[in-house]
């Protein structure tokens, strides 16, 4: 199985940093060009970029807020106006923004997670798509989580609760495309060694997870850059508005 993207463009959301920076790099060492979305972190987008060119790739990166609407409509259009299509997308911006329990979390830090991690997954389908419907071809990979499943970790309510909102939009904008040339599944990773655990996790709560994981380690950003590859390419033709788990054996069903 070879899986190569020669020719095609993906636009990743939140790609300057862990899970959409290695997935920027895997894509382009599989022939993909690629559109590396910012929105706070310049020198993380523009150290990917460098990369993806030292190792003779096209990259270009694009600051934008991905839960505003003109700033994703702004994004697509300078995508398509660099590269002259989008062939795959993938939903990855996300965070935590801050571990909270139900007493504690404010309406506005409540409708800022939604915002980021669901509200954005929207946006962008709903930017992207009607490009890809014209062109009768696309792929659309959204980013869940293990807390989908197991509500998340403590304080992580709210996240948790965004995330399986996300895993069901997957289902419902994979029917309603399916036949149009387009198809969307996702990815939900368990516990991932990026910046989001340094930002959000002691080690005390990180030595806790890893407790649960069967494989009793944390996963790397690759391992979850590889099933979105495979997601991405001609061998998952017949997969749609999957999940798949990424988690080390930590929640199995
Ligand atoms: P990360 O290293 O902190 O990366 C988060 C990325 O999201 C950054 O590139 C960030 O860009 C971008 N982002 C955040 N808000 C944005 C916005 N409003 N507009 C555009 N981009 C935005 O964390 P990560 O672990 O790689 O997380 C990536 C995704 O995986 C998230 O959706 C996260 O929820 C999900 N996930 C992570 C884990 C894990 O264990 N790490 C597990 C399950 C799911 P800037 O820094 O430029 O703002």
């Amino acid at each position: 199985m070879d899986i190569r993207f020669n020719g095609k463009v993906v636009l990743i959301t939140g790609g300057s940093s862990g899970i959409g920076a290695a997935t920027a790099i895997e894509f382009a060492r599989s022939g993909a060009s690629v559109v590396v979305n910012y929105n706070a972190t310049p020198s993380g987008a523009a150290a990917v970029v460098a990369e993806i060119q030292s190792l003779g790739g096209n990259a270009l990166a694009i600051q934008a807020d991905v839960t505003d609407a003109a700033q994703v409509d702004r994004l697509v259009r300078q995508s398509l106006d660099h590269f002259g299509r989008i062939d795959i997308l993938f939903n990855n911006a996300g965070t935590l923004v801050e571990r909270k329990l139900l007493a504690d979390t404010s309406e506005e830090l409540f409708r800022k997670i939604v915002d980021v991690n669901f509200t954005s997954t929207f946006l962008c389908c709903q930017a992207v798509v009607p490009h890809m419907k014209m062109r009768g071809y696309g792929r659309i990979i959204n980013m869940a989580s293990v807390a989908a499943r197991n509500g998340g970790g403590r304080g992580a309510g709210h996240y948790a609760a965004t995330k399986a909102a996300v895993l069901t939009l997957t289902k419902a904008f994979a029917k309603e495309l399916a036949g149009s040339g387009i198809q969307v599944n996702a990815v939900a990773p368990g516990v991932i060694a990026t910046r989001y655990h340094e930002r959000f996790s002691t080690t005390e709560l990180r030595e806790q997870f890893k407790s649960a994981i069967p494989l009793a380690r944390e996963g790397k950003p690759e391992e979850i850059a590889y099933v979105v590859l495979f997601l991405a390419s001609e061998f998952a033709d017949y997969i749609l508005g999957e999940t798949i788990e990424i988690n080390g054996g930590m929640l199995m069903e």
